[in-house]
């Protein structure tokens, strides 16, 4: 094992690093600058926790988002980390406090904000030797991002001031640009530059054109109601629209709260609190949600609007299924969200650059190919396959010509003088008797009434296909009238035709969404998940702690899966470390131990039988493992237990006799534990911990009394 692996088991408890993770953290080791681009979720954090653990001095990392210090601290001391945080909410007091345990050394990462930062640069630096800098969302610093923060800007300085140390900059959102920018602009020097997949193949992704507010509504109540107890982030455009939201939710029996930046500080923190404890399902909320929230079993998104651009949109749903398990997002788009966007891009300040990142967006959710693809490629990525796991993949598009039916709107475009928006020309297409229409004279054009056959929405969908394809034009600065571009009056002239995707009735979300999908737990064992999962919320109140800290759901669907009933299994637990261990193992192994050994429950029972029957069929360990997706680990204690029991006569083909006199000797040398560690340690190493196990069942039969 090399070292970092060493540190990410003993602290994080996990086996493996993901991709790039250990190249990134032997570069900073090295000494070298390196720019992180990975997405949500994929693990940036640890990135620059391990140096932080493996150089001397205090691992500074400057971050913007004040509300989620302290949870990131806590998750740290969490893996028995030392951590603190420097910012504006503390008093004065609290801040020396942390200044001087900074000086005694007894701080590893010190989380603080750039403007606390640059204000107390000299204090906090005579105080703490930073042996490297960790930025963290380091996109604020770039105007080109979508969140800039002007107090960013000022961390360009640092880098000449402390120029042998390290620079880590991570983000999960860049384009090409702002990728550019952020070395840039921090002056980082020649960094290596990482860039993850920003694949999030967990994520499933589905659009909704042209659903009624009522049905959106009913649709989402609907969705939620299949998905009791996994929690969920409802994006809206307004304030006002979040109470609104939440509002119709409560009123479907949904445990829904609102959130939005008109709220007071104490409202938002008890959202944000009572939705990181599992105790509020669904939150509605601006955009302003979700950079303080480090949760991660969100398990699904839903965008009640159209987002304004695609990195956000990206960020926002990445906020789903930060722990790796299947989760979903749904985007719900309609003309009226993309005529209000539109004029707030163009009264922007950067309206040109908000303009046509709206027009990607836009480009996005009318997609008629994998969806995957072109979120891929906009973070300049391709993608070979279609991903099977968006809604065009799922429910491939079929084009017909329709050049009849866009001339019939065109022709009636063009003889309503170009001036009026959509749904005056659909008004118009679909022969209404409207005041406003009889008024302006519209029903004696030629195409009054020509397309009565297709409905209101079906025009809007058809329009708005014609906007992306070139065909129309939309003058936001003419109370957004349409206007007939070269290519449409090409078709309306009969010179082209014109090709459209055929509309689909809107598949219902609940035909492809099993509520298996929750977690992967099956139904038995949902009821263990359950008691970890309140064993979790139990000890999170107690501490005070995010529940996150105390195990992440995919560390208890692991331990639901595996059934720990030794030590040496629990640390095999992914997400297991020492510490947590030593603070929480031995409960979470008595609850599941209580739950296996009920007799209703029987499971533990019908798990050792299964390894029974594989074991007599002369499968190995290994094989059975294979067979039954579970770790070798778990089969070995199972044929251990077995053996204790009697059910196995025999281990001589496991173990031999010499290596059961070794491992003896190692048992009463070492005091006398069962833990497997000790032994192995004593005997050099030579032992694996197999062969291990199974002689203490061997030793722990001998001494049974018959
Ligand atoms: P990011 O900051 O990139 O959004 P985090 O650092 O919060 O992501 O990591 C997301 C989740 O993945 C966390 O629960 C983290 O503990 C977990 N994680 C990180 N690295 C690993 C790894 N090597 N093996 C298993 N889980 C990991
Ligand atoms: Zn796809």
């Amino acid at each position: 094992m090399t070292q970092p692996q060493s540190i990410l088991k003993k602290y994080f408890g996990y086996d493996k690093f993901r991709s790039q993770q250990e190249e990134i953290i032997e570069k900073i080791v090295s000494g070298r600058d390196v720019l992180v681009l990975m997405p949500t979720g994929g693990g940036k954090s640890v990135c620059y926790q391990v140096p932080a653990l493996m150089l001397d001095g205090i691992c500074i990392v400057v971050s913007p988002l004040i509300s989620l210090m302290k949870d990131q601290v806590d998750a740290l001391k969490a893996n028995g980390i030392s951590a603190a945080f420097l910012n504006s909410s503390q008093s004065f007091d609290e801040q020396q406090a942390i200044l001087e345990s900074c000086y005694k050394k007894e701080i590893g990462l010190l989380y603080v904000s750039p403007e606390k930062l640059i204000a107390e640069l000299g204090m906090i630096t005579q105080m703490a030797r930073p042996s490297m800098f960790a930025i963290d969302e380091a996109h604020c610093i770039s105007s080109w991002g979508h969140d800039f923060r002007p107090e960013y800007t000022q961390l360009g300085m640092l880098r000449e001031k402390f120029s042998h140390v390290p620079f880590v900059a991570l983000t999960a959102t860049a384009d090409k640009v702002t990728r550019r920018d952020i070395a840039k602009q921090l002056r980082l020097k020649s960094p290596e530059v990482f860039i993850s997949s920003f694949d999030r193949k967990n994520l499933s992704l589905d659009v909704r054109t042209g659903i009624k507010t009522k049905e959106k509504l009913q649709e989402i109540a609907e969705f939620i109601d299949r998905r009791k107890d996994s929690s969920g982030i409802i994006y809206c455009l307004s304030r006002n629209n979040c109470q609104d939201v939440a509002e119709a939710l409560r009123n479907y029996g949904i445990n829904a709260g609102f959130y939005h930046a008109g709220m007071k500080a104490e409202q938002r923190a008890k959202i944000q609190d009572d939705f990181i404890n599992d105790e509020l399902q669904v939150v509605c909320a601006t955009i302003a949600f979700g950079m303080g929230i480090d949760k991660s079993n969100v398990r699904w998104v839903i965008h009640y609007n159209l987002p304004k651009n695609i990195e956000g949109y990206y960020q926002e749903i990445g906020r789903a299924g930060r722990d790796g398990l299947p989760s979903e997002t749904i985007l719900y788009y309609n003309y009226a969200d993309l005529t209000m966007l539109n004029k707030f891009a163009a009264e922007s300040s950067q309206s040109e650059i908000n303009l046509e990142k709206l027009k990607r967006m836009q480009h996005y959710a009318e997609a008629d190919h994998c969806r995957r693809k072109i979120l891929l490629n906009y973070f300049s990525e391709s993608l070979e396959e279609n991903c099977g796991n968006c809604d065009v993949c799922k429910n491939p598009r079929k084009h017909f010509d329709a050049t009849v039916l866009v001339q019939k709107a065109l022709s009636a475009i063009a003889r309503m003088g170009q001036k009026e928006g959509a749904s005056m020309v659909i008004d118009v297409l679909r022969g209404s008797r409207k005041a406003e229409i009889l008024n302006a004279g519209y029903d004696r054009i030629k195409t009054y009434g020509a397309g009565s056959e297709i409905g209101g929405i079906d025009w809007q969908r058809y329009l708005m296909q014609m906007l992306n394809l070139g065909i129309l034009e939309m003058a936001y600065d003419e109370n957004f009238a349409l206007k007939i571009t070269q290519l449409g009056n090409d078709i309306l002239f009969g010179r082209r035709n014109a090709e459209l995707t055929l509309l689909q009735p809107l598949p219902k979300p609940e035909a492809k969404a099993p509520q298996a999908k929750r977690t992967k737990v099956s139904n038995p064992d949902e009821e263990l998940f359950n008691r970890l999962r309140t064993l979790r919320s139990r000890f999170a109140k107690e501490e005070d702690v995010p529940a996150y800290a105390i195990f992440s759901d995919a560390t208890l669907i692991d331990m639901v899966k595996e059934k720990p009933l030794t030590e040496q299994d629990m640390l095999n637990i992914s997400g297991v470390g020492e510490h947590k261990f030593y603070r929480y193992g031995q409960v979470f192994l008595n609850a599941i131990n209580s739950f296996s050994e009920d007799p209703s429950k029987n499971q533990k029972s019908d798990t050792y039988r299964d390894t029974l029957n594989f074991f007599h069929q002369g499968f190995t360990p290994e094989q059975i493992a294979q067979k039954r997706d579970l770790s070798p680990t778990t089969i070995y204690s199972h044929i251990a237990h077995l053996y204790i029991q009697n059910k196995i006569q025999s281990l001589q083909s496991y173990v031999s006799e010499n290596e059961i006199m070794q491992v003896k000797e190692a048992f009463a040398q070492t005091g006398g534990q069962k833990a497997l560690k000790p032994i192995y340690e004593y005997l050099n190493e030579q032992l694996p911990y197999p062969k291990i196990r199974l002689a203490l069942a061997v030793l722990e039969r001998e001494m049974q009394p018959i």
